[in-house]
Protein backbone atom coordinates (compact mmCIF):
# COMPACT_ATOMS: atom_id res chain seq x y z
CA UNK A 1 0.00 0.00 0.00
CA UNK A 2 1.12 2.97 -0.84
CA UNK A 3 1.91 5.43 1.56
CA UNK A 4 2.37 8.48 -0.42
CA UNK A 5 -1.22 10.30 -1.26
CA UNK A 6 -2.40 12.39 -4.47
CA UNK A 7 -5.73 14.59 -4.67
CA UNK A 8 -7.18 15.50 -7.94
CA UNK A 9 -8.76 18.88 -7.99
CA UNK A 10 -11.66 20.18 -10.66
CA UNK A 11 -12.51 23.40 -10.63
CA UNK A 12 -16.24 24.17 -12.80
CA UNK A 13 -15.61 27.42 -14.55
CA UNK A 14 -17.66 27.33 -17.73
CA UNK A 15 -21.20 25.87 -19.19
CA UNK A 16 -19.02 23.31 -20.82
CA UNK A 17 -17.43 22.14 -17.25
CA UNK A 18 -20.92 21.81 -16.15
CA UNK A 19 -22.36 19.77 -19.07
CA UNK A 20 -19.45 17.61 -18.88
CA UNK A 21 -19.85 16.60 -14.74
CA UNK A 22 -21.74 13.10 -16.00
CA UNK A 23 -19.24 12.31 -17.74
CA UNK A 24 -16.80 12.79 -14.93
CA UNK A 25 -18.61 10.84 -12.60
CA UNK A 26 -18.15 8.09 -15.16
CA UNK A 27 -15.01 8.57 -15.85
CA UNK A 28 -14.15 8.77 -11.76
CA UNK A 29 -15.57 5.27 -11.27
CA UNK A 30 -13.37 3.97 -14.25
CA UNK A 31 -10.49 5.20 -12.56
CA UNK A 32 -11.28 4.24 -9.14
CA UNK A 33 -11.32 7.79 -8.10
CA UNK A 34 -12.64 10.33 -6.18
CA UNK A 35 -12.04 13.75 -7.27
CA UNK A 36 -12.89 17.05 -5.17
CA UNK A 37 -15.17 19.67 -7.25
CA UNK A 38 -15.11 23.36 -7.00
CA UNK A 39 -18.25 25.27 -7.95
CA UNK A 40 -18.75 28.36 -9.19
CA UNK A 41 -22.50 29.42 -8.26
CA UNK A 42 -22.69 31.88 -10.79
CA UNK A 43 -22.09 33.01 -14.49
CA UNK A 44 -19.01 32.20 -15.93
CA UNK A 45 -17.85 35.49 -18.14
CA UNK A 46 -18.46 39.01 -17.72
CA UNK A 47 -18.06 40.28 -20.82
CA UNK A 48 -16.04 43.67 -19.68
CA UNK A 49 -13.92 41.68 -17.26
CA UNK A 50 -12.80 39.75 -20.19
CA UNK A 51 -11.75 42.53 -22.64
CA UNK A 52 -9.98 43.89 -19.06
CA UNK A 53 -8.32 41.18 -18.85
CA UNK A 54 -6.72 40.80 -22.12
CA UNK A 55 -5.74 44.16 -22.30
CA UNK A 56 -3.74 43.80 -18.48
CA UNK A 57 -2.37 40.37 -20.82
CA UNK A 58 -0.54 42.46 -23.72
CA UNK A 59 0.14 44.91 -21.47
CA UNK A 60 2.19 42.55 -19.60
CA UNK A 61 3.62 41.64 -22.58
CA UNK A 62 4.37 44.86 -23.44
CA UNK A 63 6.51 45.24 -20.50
CA UNK A 64 8.09 41.82 -20.80
CA UNK A 65 7.09 40.81 -17.71
CA UNK A 66 7.69 36.71 -17.66
CA UNK A 67 4.81 35.29 -19.54
CA UNK A 68 3.02 32.15 -18.66
CA UNK A 69 3.37 28.25 -20.01
CA UNK A 70 2.02 27.57 -23.32
CA UNK A 71 -1.78 26.40 -22.70
CA UNK A 72 -4.80 25.53 -25.24
CA UNK A 73 -7.04 27.89 -27.40
CA UNK A 74 -10.49 28.08 -25.74
CA UNK A 75 -11.43 26.98 -29.10
CA UNK A 76 -9.56 24.09 -28.41
CA UNK A 77 -10.65 23.58 -24.86
CA UNK A 78 -14.32 24.52 -25.17
CA UNK A 79 -14.91 23.85 -28.92
CA UNK A 80 -16.97 26.53 -31.20
CA UNK A 81 -20.41 25.38 -29.46
CA UNK A 82 -19.22 25.83 -25.94
CA UNK A 83 -17.61 29.56 -26.90
CA UNK A 84 -21.27 30.20 -28.13
CA UNK A 85 -22.92 28.92 -25.53
CA UNK A 86 -20.40 30.29 -23.00
CA UNK A 87 -20.66 33.93 -24.41
CA UNK A 88 -24.29 33.69 -25.31
CA UNK A 89 -26.28 31.79 -22.75
CA UNK A 90 -24.10 32.83 -19.93
CA UNK A 91 -26.30 30.98 -17.39
CA UNK A 92 -25.50 30.48 -13.43
CA UNK A 93 -23.48 27.46 -13.25
CA UNK A 94 -24.80 25.77 -10.35
CA UNK A 95 -28.00 25.02 -11.54
CA UNK A 96 -26.61 23.22 -14.79
CA UNK A 97 -25.27 20.22 -13.02
CA UNK A 98 -26.65 20.99 -9.32
CA UNK A 99 -28.11 17.16 -9.80
CA UNK A 100 -24.36 15.94 -10.82
CA UNK A 101 -22.97 17.58 -7.52
CA UNK A 102 -25.50 16.25 -5.31
CA UNK A 103 -24.89 12.62 -6.76
CA UNK A 104 -21.07 13.25 -6.60
CA UNK A 105 -21.21 14.37 -2.72
CA UNK A 106 -23.55 11.03 -2.23
CA UNK A 107 -20.80 9.17 -4.07
CA UNK A 108 -17.88 10.31 -1.89
CA UNK A 109 -16.73 12.79 -4.24
CA UNK A 110 -15.57 16.68 -2.41
CA UNK A 111 -17.62 19.75 -3.13
CA UNK A 112 -16.14 22.98 -2.33
CA UNK A 113 -16.82 26.37 -3.70
CA UNK A 114 -14.91 28.19 -6.46
CA UNK A 115 -15.02 32.04 -6.18
CA UNK A 116 -18.69 34.08 -5.95
CA UNK A 117 -21.60 34.71 -8.46
CA UNK A 118 -18.67 35.28 -11.91
CA UNK A 119 -16.08 33.50 -12.49
CA UNK A 120 -14.72 36.08 -14.83
CA UNK A 121 -15.59 38.89 -12.50
CA UNK A 122 -13.32 37.50 -9.59
CA UNK A 123 -10.21 36.46 -11.79
CA UNK A 124 -9.93 39.78 -13.24
CA UNK A 125 -11.01 42.06 -10.17
CA UNK A 126 -11.25 39.93 -6.80
CA UNK A 127 -7.42 40.91 -5.94
CA UNK A 128 -7.99 44.90 -5.67
CA UNK A 129 -12.21 44.68 -3.96
CA UNK A 130 -13.07 46.36 -0.88
CA UNK A 131 -14.49 44.42 1.77
CA UNK A 132 -18.06 45.39 0.96
CA UNK A 133 -17.18 44.39 -3.15
CA UNK A 134 -15.94 41.03 -1.96
CA UNK A 135 -18.90 40.79 0.56
CA UNK A 136 -21.54 41.66 -2.08
CA UNK A 137 -19.46 38.90 -5.15
CA UNK A 138 -18.83 36.05 -2.50
CA UNK A 139 -21.68 36.14 0.36
CA UNK A 140 -24.92 35.09 -2.17
CA UNK A 141 -22.81 31.97 -3.44
CA UNK A 142 -22.15 30.97 0.20
CA UNK A 143 -25.35 30.99 1.44
CA UNK A 144 -26.57 29.21 -1.27
CA UNK A 145 -23.65 26.61 -1.83
CA UNK A 146 -23.76 26.07 2.39
CA UNK A 147 -27.47 25.39 2.08
CA UNK A 148 -27.37 22.40 -0.82
CA UNK A 149 -23.79 21.26 0.81
CA UNK A 150 -23.46 22.50 4.23
CA UNK A 151 -20.94 24.14 6.19
CA UNK A 152 -17.11 22.63 6.91
CA UNK A 153 -16.22 23.41 3.22
CA UNK A 154 -12.71 23.97 0.80
CA UNK A 155 -12.67 27.10 -1.53
CA UNK A 156 -10.47 27.84 -4.24
CA UNK A 157 -10.52 31.23 -6.17
CA UNK A 158 -10.28 31.93 -9.28
CA UNK A 159 -7.00 32.39 -11.66
CA UNK A 160 -5.47 32.04 -8.14
CA UNK A 161 -6.86 35.62 -7.47
CA UNK A 162 -6.95 36.49 -4.12
CA UNK A 163 -8.38 38.64 -2.20
CA UNK A 164 -7.82 38.57 1.65
CA UNK A 165 -11.34 39.52 3.12
CA UNK A 166 -12.88 36.91 1.10
CA UNK A 167 -10.68 34.46 4.04
CA UNK A 168 -12.61 36.18 6.76
CA UNK A 169 -15.92 35.83 5.15
CA UNK A 170 -15.35 32.37 4.76
CA UNK A 171 -14.06 31.52 8.01
CA UNK A 172 -17.12 33.08 9.64
CA UNK A 173 -19.09 30.53 7.27
CA UNK A 174 -17.82 27.38 7.72
CA UNK A 175 -14.85 26.89 5.31
CA UNK A 176 -12.18 24.43 6.47
CA UNK A 177 -9.60 25.57 4.18
CA UNK A 178 -8.30 27.03 0.85
CA UNK A 179 -6.45 25.92 -2.26
CA UNK A 180 -4.92 29.27 -3.52
CA UNK A 181 -1.29 28.81 -4.37
CA UNK A 182 1.20 26.50 -6.22
CA UNK A 183 4.16 25.13 -4.07
CA UNK A 184 5.92 21.93 -5.24
CA UNK A 185 6.94 21.09 -1.53
CA UNK A 186 3.16 20.84 -0.62
CA UNK A 187 3.60 22.76 2.35
CA UNK A 188 0.61 23.46 3.98
CA UNK A 189 0.49 27.61 4.64
CA UNK A 190 -2.09 29.75 6.73
CA UNK A 191 -3.99 32.45 5.29
CA UNK A 192 -3.05 35.60 7.33
CA UNK A 193 -6.84 36.60 7.35
CA UNK A 194 -8.90 33.72 8.53
CA UNK A 195 -5.97 31.84 9.55
CA UNK A 196 -7.35 29.03 7.00
CA UNK A 197 -5.08 26.23 5.66
CA UNK A 198 -4.27 26.61 2.25
CA UNK A 199 -3.45 23.54 0.37
CA UNK A 200 -1.04 23.83 -2.36
CA UNK A 201 -1.26 22.36 -5.73
CA UNK A 202 1.95 20.25 -6.22
CA UNK A 203 1.91 20.61 -10.07
CA UNK A 204 1.34 23.56 -12.34
CA UNK A 205 3.06 24.71 -15.47
CA UNK A 206 4.75 28.24 -14.70
CA UNK A 207 2.01 30.84 -14.71
CA UNK A 208 -0.04 28.27 -13.01
CA UNK A 209 -1.61 27.19 -15.52
CA UNK A 210 -2.82 23.59 -15.55
CA UNK A 211 0.30 21.24 -16.13
CA UNK A 212 -1.47 18.51 -18.43
CA UNK A 213 -3.21 21.32 -20.66
CA UNK A 214 0.20 22.73 -20.83
CA UNK A 215 2.01 19.51 -21.30
CA UNK A 216 -0.32 19.28 -24.88
CA UNK A 217 0.12 22.76 -25.56
CA UNK A 218 3.84 22.77 -25.40
CA UNK A 219 4.77 18.80 -26.90
CA UNK A 220 5.84 17.58 -23.67
CA UNK A 221 8.01 14.55 -24.33
CA UNK A 222 8.99 13.45 -20.50
CA UNK A 223 7.36 10.91 -19.22
CA UNK A 224 4.17 10.52 -17.43
CA UNK A 225 5.96 8.04 -14.83
CA UNK A 226 8.68 10.34 -14.18
CA UNK A 227 6.33 13.54 -13.69
CA UNK A 228 4.21 11.32 -11.70
CA UNK A 229 6.98 10.96 -9.10
CA UNK A 230 8.36 14.60 -9.19
CA UNK A 231 4.58 15.63 -8.72
CA UNK A 232 4.62 14.27 -5.01
CA UNK A 233 5.96 16.75 -2.60
CA UNK A 234 8.00 16.59 0.60
CA UNK A 235 5.07 16.07 2.67
CA UNK A 236 4.12 13.12 1.06
CA UNK A 237 1.36 13.85 -1.28
CA UNK A 238 0.61 15.37 -4.35
CA UNK A 239 -2.33 18.08 -5.55
CA UNK A 240 -3.47 18.41 -9.20
CA UNK A 241 -5.82 21.08 -10.60
CA UNK A 242 -7.36 20.57 -13.98
CA UNK A 243 -11.03 21.25 -15.58
CA UNK A 244 -13.69 19.36 -16.56
CA UNK A 245 -14.09 20.91 -20.13
CA UNK A 246 -10.07 19.52 -20.83
CA UNK A 247 -10.61 16.61 -19.23
CA UNK A 248 -13.75 15.36 -20.51
CA UNK A 249 -12.17 16.39 -24.27
CA UNK A 250 -9.14 16.87 -25.54
CA UNK A 251 -7.24 15.66 -22.36
CA UNK A 252 -8.98 13.05 -21.64
CA UNK A 253 -6.49 10.58 -22.79
CA UNK A 254 -3.58 11.93 -20.70
CA UNK A 255 -5.60 12.64 -17.70
CA UNK A 256 -6.45 8.79 -17.99
CA UNK A 257 -2.88 7.75 -17.87
CA UNK A 258 -1.71 10.64 -15.68
CA UNK A 259 -3.79 9.46 -13.20
CA UNK A 260 -2.98 5.35 -13.91
CA UNK A 261 0.82 6.20 -13.07
CA UNK A 262 0.13 8.03 -9.95
CA UNK A 263 -2.24 5.28 -8.59
CA UNK A 264 1.21 3.07 -8.90
CA UNK A 265 2.78 5.40 -6.44
CA UNK A 266 -0.01 7.29 -4.26
CA UNK A 267 -3.51 6.67 -2.68
CA UNK A 268 -6.28 8.77 -3.71
CA UNK A 269 -7.79 10.98 -1.38
CA UNK A 270 -9.99 14.08 -1.59
CA UNK A 271 -8.25 17.49 -0.95
CA UNK A 272 -9.75 17.83 2.29
CA UNK A 273 -8.12 14.53 3.48
CA UNK A 274 -5.05 16.46 2.89
CA UNK A 275 -5.42 18.54 6.12
ZN1 LIG B 1 -11.64 28.65 -12.40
Amino acid sequence: MASSAFAIRMDIDTIVCANSMNNMLQLADKLDCRFSFYINMGKAISIPAAISRRLALSNDFNKSISSPAKKLSIKQKLGIRGILKTVLLNNNLFPICKKELLIAKSYGHEIGLHGGMNHGIWQSYAKHMTDIEITSLLVPAIDEFTYHFGRSFGFTSPGFSINPHSYALLAKNGCRYVSDHVDITGKIKRTTIGELPDIPITLAAKGNIDFLESYIASNTIESLESIAKKSIGHFGYGAFYSHPCFVNNVGNKLFTNFVIELKKIATNKLMIDLL
